[in-house]
């Protein structure tokens, strides 16, 4: 993660110029679509997604007032977090999440994007029950039929639900969703639809609350929103396209 070296004062203060300004242009626009489908601006949480960006970025976004930060990697989290030190952050983890790596979520994380398998749910339970914690989770729904990306199938979503509800050290807080990226904005926007639909069948059949929808990104978080969701999980347009990843 050595992406800022080499650059000088007078640029790194640009760049957090040009920091500040995209992400009050993002905040900007959130407000204003979740106003105009209904809803408070504060209803429509940000995720700001900083994998493979620099602590220093972090930092910087930090003290503009973002909160929720989203990260992808486990090791360059922590690093991230160790270096930054503002206890105040909230961190989530996005993705696809290594079985070996389940141990380091206790303490680390506030939510995981990205449940998707019976057998990482009994690991992540173990792991929080044994420090008499709760991991909050979100089910990843895979509503494009794209095997790589993770996600559940819609059929087996009751099975995992119903499993998760078994075991104390997870509270499911609701659904999240990566549609492909290749699809046109009307199709991502009737899957979030589709995952909406879902949320509610479920809420319906199991009687809890299941206040999160979990979607939309750079590309398609005005569709999103208008479809419901509770978090956007931004990267791109806030920090500016990604550094290649830094092996670490
Ligand atoms: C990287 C990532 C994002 C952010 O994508 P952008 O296009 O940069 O906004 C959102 N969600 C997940 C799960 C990601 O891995």
């Amino acid at each position: 993660m050595n992406v800022t070296t080499g650059l000088d004062a007078h640029e790194s203060e640009e760049c957090a110029a040009d920091l500040h300004e995209r992400y009050a242009r993002t905040r900007r626009m959130v407000a204003e679509l979740a106003v105009r489908h209904g809803r408070k601006p504060e209803e429509v949480r940000i995720v700001a997604v900083s994998k493979y960006q620099p602590a220093a970025a972090v930092a910087t976004l930090a003290e503009a007032g973002q909160r929720d930060f989203g990260e992808n990697y486990v090791q360059e989290a922590l690093a991230k977090q160790r270096e930054i030190r503002r206890p105040d952050l909230r961190w989530h983890f996005l993705g696809r999440l290594q079985r070996n790596k389940a141990k380091y979520l206790p303490g680390n994380f506030i939510l995981f994007h990205g449940l998707d398998n019976a057998v990482l749910a009994l690991d992540l339970h173990e792991r929080f029950q044994a420090k008499s914690q709760v991991l909050d989770v979100l089910i990843q729904v895979n509503l494009g039929d794209e095997r790589q990306k993770g996600g559940i199938a819609p059929e087996e979503l009751s099975n995992l639900v119903e499993h998760v509800g078994g075991l104390s050290g997870l509270a499911l807080r609701g659904l999240m969703a990566l549609p492909p990226f290749e699809l046109d904005l009307a199709h991502k926007q009737r899957l979030f639809s589709e995952l909406r639909k879902l949320r509610d069948a479920v809420r319906r059949q199991t009687g809890l609350a299941l206040p999160e929808l979990s979607m939309g990104t750079t590309d398609d978080f005005p569709q999103a929103i208008a479809e419901g969701a509770t978090m956007v999980r931004i990267g791109t347009r806030i920090f500016g396209e990604r550094p290649t990843r830094v092996a670490s």
